[in-house]
Order: C-alpha cells, then sequence, then structure tokens
C-alpha cells in the first residue's frame, strides 16, 4: 500500500502480529451522506475485505462526528439540541451503510461520547508546553512546539508568522497557524463544564483522543479522503505526538476524490448526489457500490451516469454467469483450460488486490474468467469440475466487492418508504413508481394467468401481460422450473 508519510509503497502489516489497527475518519452527521463520501468509506471496506481474505485480523475504528462547528450552528439555528439535529442523520448513515453493503468496523464511537478524553489530551498537551490559553478561555495548539508539523502533507512551514491563530475547524492549505483545541462556550450554543473551561472541543483534537483510547498510542493505518490530509490529518499527528513522542499512526491511506461529470461535485453546481438520490433515481445499491470502487482509491473517479449503467451491466453479467455455473448440468470431468484460467484469475486477482490495492486491475482477471466459461459451456466443453474451480473465484471476488447476490430491492424499497416520509416523492424515477404500483400479490395473478393463457395458446394474452409487467418494471425470465420474476 502507498503510504502517504513516506512517499513510498510498503507491506501493510499488524505491528503486534495479531490485528491491523486501523483509524477512518468517519461522517460529520450534519447532513445526508453523498457519494463522494461513501467513495472514501467504501475504499476502506475494500481494504478491511481484502485483508480478511488473505488472513489478517482487524481492529478497526471510526468516528462519528457529531459535533461540531457546522452542527452546532445548525442545530442552534434550529433552536434544538445538537443530539436532536443529528439522530437523523446518524441513523441515515447506518441505514446507508448498510445499503451499500459496507462493514461495519468492530467500533465505531461518538464523538459527543469522548469529550473527557479529549479535555485530558487538551491538558496534556498544556503541560507539554505545546498548548495555550487565550484570555477568552480557548485553547490552542502552538505549532512552534512541533518541528516536525507538515511531515504528512510536505508543507514547508518557514514563513509562517509565530502566534498567528486559526480558530474555524477547515482552513485553507496557506494558513498554518496555531489551531484551535478547545473553544470557549459562546452564549446559546452547546458547551461542556470541563476542568479546562466552560466550552467545546475543536475538531481534530477528536481524532487524536479516540484513536489513542482505541488503537493505543501508535497504530498500523489511519486513513480519510485526500481532503483531510491538511490539516486534519497533520493536526491530528501534531496533537498526539507532542505527548507520546510515538509515532501516531504508522501508514496513512488517502482516498482521491470523486469528481462527478468532471467536475467537483458541488450543490450549488447542480451535480450533488447523496446515495438516496441515486436510488431514487432508480440506480440499483450493488451498482452504485461497484461504480464508486471501479477506479483504484489513489485515482480520481470520475463519476457519470454512464459509469453507473456499466456496473449495472457488468453486475448482471456476473449474476447470469454465477446461475448459469450453479443451476448447470454438466457432464463429470474437467477442462484443463478452464483449470488453468480459474487458477490464473485467481491469483491476478489477488495480486492486484495486493498491488496497492488496484479494484480496476482485480475486476478485470474475473471477467476474463467469464468469458472464457461461457464460451466452453456454449460448447459443450465445461464440466462439473469446472465448477467447483469457477465457482470458489468468484466467491473471492464476491467476498471482497458484494455485488453477486441480488439484495438490491430491499435499499430501493426503503429509500421509497424514506422519501415518502421526506416529502421527495416527486423525485422518484417514473419506472420506479409504476413497479411500486404493482404488489408481489398482483404480480403472481398476473404471471399466473400468463402461464395460463400460454397452455390456452392465447399467445397475444400471454404477451401482452408481459409487456404490462415490463412497463411496470417488472421482468420475467421462463426457466424449465417455472416463470421467475423480479422487479428492474
Ligand atoms: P465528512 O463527513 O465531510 O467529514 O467526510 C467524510 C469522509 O468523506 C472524509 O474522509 C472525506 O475526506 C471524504 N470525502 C468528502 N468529499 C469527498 C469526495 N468528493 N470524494 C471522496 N471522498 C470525499
Ligand atoms: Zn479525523
Amino acid at each position: 500500500m502507498y503510504n502517504t508519510l513516506t512517499g513510498q509503497i510498503e507491506p501493510l502489516e499488524p505491528a503486534d502480529g495479531k490485528a491491523l489497527r486501523m483509524y477512518a475518519c468517519g461522517p460529520t452527521v450534519y447532513d445526508y451522506g453523498h457519494i463522494g463520501n461513501f467513495r472514501t468509506f467504501l475504499q476502506v471496506d475494500i481494504l478491511r475485505r481484502a485483508l480478511k481474505l488473505t488472513g489478517t485480523a482487524l481492529r478497526h475504528v471510526m468516528n462519528i462526528t457529531d459535533v461540531d462547528d457546522k452542527i452546532i450552528r445548525n442545530a442552534a439555528e434550529a433552536g434544538v439540541p445538537i443530539g436532536d439535529y443529528t439522530k437523523k442523520y446518524v441513523e441515515a448513515f447506518f441505514e446507508d451503510l448498510e445499503w451499500l453493503r459496507i462493514e461495519r468496523p468492530e467500533l465505531m464511537v461518538h464523538a459527543t461520547k469522548h469529550i473527557p478524553q479529549r479535555v485530558t489530551l487538551v491538558e496534556k498537551l498544556a503541560a507539554a508546553g505545546a498548548a495555550y490559553k487565550t484570555e477568552d478561555g480557548s485553547w490552542y495548539f502552538r505549532l512552534r512546539s512541533f518541528p516536525e508539523y507538515g511531515k504528512l502533507s510536505k508543507k514547508d512551514l518557514s514563513g509562517m508568522e509565530d502566534g498567528a491563530r486559526v480558530d474555524v475547524d477547515e482552513y485553507e492549505k496557506d494558513s498554518a497557524r496555531d489551531f484551535a483545541l478547545w473553544k470557549a462556550a459562546k452564549p446559546g450554543e452547546t458547551s461542556w463544564d470541563t476542568a479546562i473551561g466552560r466550552g467545546r472541543p475543536g475538531w481534530h483534537i477528536e481524532c487524536s483522543a479516540m484513536a489513542m483510547e482505541y488503537l493505543g498510542e501508535s497504530f498500523d493505518l489511519h486513513a480519510g479522503g485526500e481532503d483531510l490530509m491538511f490539516p486534519h490529518h497533520e493536526n491530528e499527528i501534531a496533537q498526539s505526538e507532542s505527548v507520546t513522542h510515538k509515532t501516531f499512526a504508522r501508514h496513512w491511506m488517502h482516498v482521491r476524490f470523486l469528481l462527478v461529470d468532471g467536475r467537483k461535485m458541488s450543490k450549488s453546481e447542480g451535480n450533488f448526489y447523496t446515495l438516496r438520490d441515486l436510488l431514487l433515481r432508480g440506480y440499483k445499491a450493488s451498482a452504485i457500490r461497484l461504480a464508486l470502487v471501479s477506479v483504484p482509491y489513489g485515482h480520481q473517479l470520475n463519476f457519470t451516469c454512464g459509469g453507473l449503467t456499466e456496473a449495472t451491466k457488468a453486475i448482471e453479467r456476473l449474476r447470469t454467469f454465477k446461475e448459469r455455473v450453479t443451476a448447470g448440468n454438466f457432464a463429470a470431468g474437467e477442462n484443463s483450460a478452464i483449470q488453468e484460467a480459474a487458477k490464473k484469475a485467481r491469483a491476478d486477482y489477488l495480486e492486484a488486490l495486493a498491488n496497492d490495492l488496484n479494484t480496476a486491475d482485480a475486476r478485470a482477471p474475473i471477467f476474463e474468467l467469464v468469458r472464457a466459461a461461457n464460451t466452453a459451456m456454449d460448447q459443450g466443453q465445461f464440466f462439473s469440475g469446472d465448477r467447483d474451480a469457477v465457482l470458489p473465484v468468484l466467491a473471492d471476488f464476491d467476498a471482497v466487492f458484494d455485488v453477486l447476490e441480488d439484495r438490491d430491492a430491499e435499499p430501493t424499497r426503503r429509500a421509497l418508504e424514506w422519501a415518502k416520509e421526506a416529502g421527495r416523492m416527486g423525485e422518484v424515477a417514473p419506472e420506479l413508481l409504476a413497479a411500486r404500483s404493482l404488489s408481489d400479490e398482483q404480480i403472481e395473478a398476473l404471471v399466473a394467468e400468463r402461464t395460463a393463457a400460454k397452455k390456452a395458446r392465447n399467445f397475444a394474452r400471454a404477451d401482452a401481460i408481459r409487456n404490462e409487467l415490463m412497463e411496470k418494471g417488472v421482468i420475467l425470465e421462463d426457466s424449465k422450473d417455472g416463470v421467475k420474476w423480479k422487479r428492474k
């Protein structure tokens, strides 16, 4: 894996020889998660799953930022306590993770439940001479006390003005300044009464305190989107290492940003999507998952509707193939070419993942195997021993990519339920609404009527029913065990 800290590709291994201890910056729950956020969380999920597939155990911690500048501001505007304001976004985040099949980290921890740990860290920083209090009762990190500042983002801070301060949590690259660890209480805003005064924590101290609480002073890997490298991660290192004098995280993984149609995703540009937006437009959760990881984490991903359609087709192809291999009646024996192809596909797949988690290169050999096996089946040259060789390769692919099983109906159904409650039904794609207009029972009845019509050789009626169902987004598949149907 490429390590931002050293600028090198390095082996990623647990220092304790047991479990890889990793920390990934989680969501700030002031709104619904957008697909850029989920690209980052998905790439971390791919890392998790690839490690597990190759036998590495994990201790993965993710924080939920349920207090920060934006949350405090929005909650104050809405006139509610911050917990009331964030509740629905926290719940939505957990749902979104489930819909995208992002595994839960071993530990998910809330910022608001770790105020004492943050206060203690500020106290330790003050004792080490790295933090100072200002007249208004806020606390700042003294950048000059940490000469290594800038080692992650490779910033040259020689021109920095000593004692210049910044009190907002997010700031631009050129403002390397003393940053807020603790902000004095403002009237009408959420605050905590603590040993270092009444106030609220700065954002950066959250991840230092929580990572060290659950992973120890030094751990294996820290991950997040590329925007967090500076100042957030740089500040995390400064806050932690000033107290411990140990390397905070040995390895840093930064996920490059997602663009939409070649541009930065933004609400004002009108190219901003949450997961829910895409589900309501009729895209399937599995296709969104695959599209978001189709480009390796170290490269920008240009997200397009074309990319989603491509992912939808790729998944369809894999599912149809798996069905064909599983349900097929093959003679005993083996085709040595398929045996070889399966072995090679598996090796190439694992090698690509091991090579800085190259998801694009990992996908390719699987599709090559599908092509070879389909051709062999067409020619009657595929045997039961080949099925036994091919299915485990698909299983290994799916252990990481997790798109083979068709579980798409449920996220769409729940997103529609949510849209109804949230008053967003106007955004739902017409095909999706049509498909929902028929209940399972109504579909079953129409399918039965069509079967009866076919038996009575009334093909016109049978075709009319098929077309009606198709228009409402229901697809029929005639198989030897009868008719199967699914919603598009
Ligand atoms: P936030 O909720 O803003 O704290 O962000 C959660 C995670 O999403 C962080 O790791 C961010 O770096 C990441 N992130 C935000 N925008 C994007 C984007 N456009 N592409 C990829 N990752 C992003
Ligand atoms: Zn963080």
